[in-house]
């Protein structure tokens, strides 16, 4: 599945809904459905307020979903934003380069937490792509 939205917030809500639509189909658990849906607006969030300049509708962030026979899901966040200079220490707990909008630095975190493996591609000036798997 392949899904291209604005960068807006709005869409926050939206994609969470959508990766729980498309998960539907493998039957998962309610907690299966909360951990992807809450990892999924994390990277989300980030692509639009990060990536982008908060709310740049002319601007898209991609989501793809897909699954293998042995039930592993796989979620790719994809945009065309400003990218991150230093992966790692972006994803280290508590850092944000936004402390003044009252973000937490946690996003990663979370994101780590409530899946399987994640791992952040990214180039200054082309953008990010955060893949994401669970065995559901
Ligand atoms: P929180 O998610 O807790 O509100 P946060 O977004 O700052 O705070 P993380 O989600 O962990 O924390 O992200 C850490 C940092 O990585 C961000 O502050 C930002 O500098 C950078 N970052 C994350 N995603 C992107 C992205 N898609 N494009 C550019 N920079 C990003
Ligand atoms: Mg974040």
């Amino acid at each position: 599945m392949e899904l291209s939205f604005d960068a807006v917030s709005v869409n926050e809500a939206f994609s969470r809904t959508a990766v729980a639509m498309f998960m539907a189909q493998l039957d998962p658990t309610l907690e299966q459905i909360d951990d992807v849906k809450t990892a999924v607006s994390e990277a989300v969030t980030n692509a639009i307020i990060h990536g982008y300049n908060e709310n740049e509708p002319e601007k898209q962030v991609k989501m793809k979903c897909m699954y293998d026979e042995n039930r592993i899901l796989t979620i790719k966040i994809i945009d065309e934003g400003i990218g991150i200079k230093n992966i790692d220490k972006a994803m280290q707990p508590l850092y944000t380069s936004k402390p003044q909008m009252e973000r937490s630095g946690m996003g990663f975190s979370f994101m780590q937490a409530f899946m399987d493996s994640l791992v952040v591609e990214s180039e200054c000036g082309r953008g990010t792509t955060v893949t994401m798997t669970k065995k559901l």
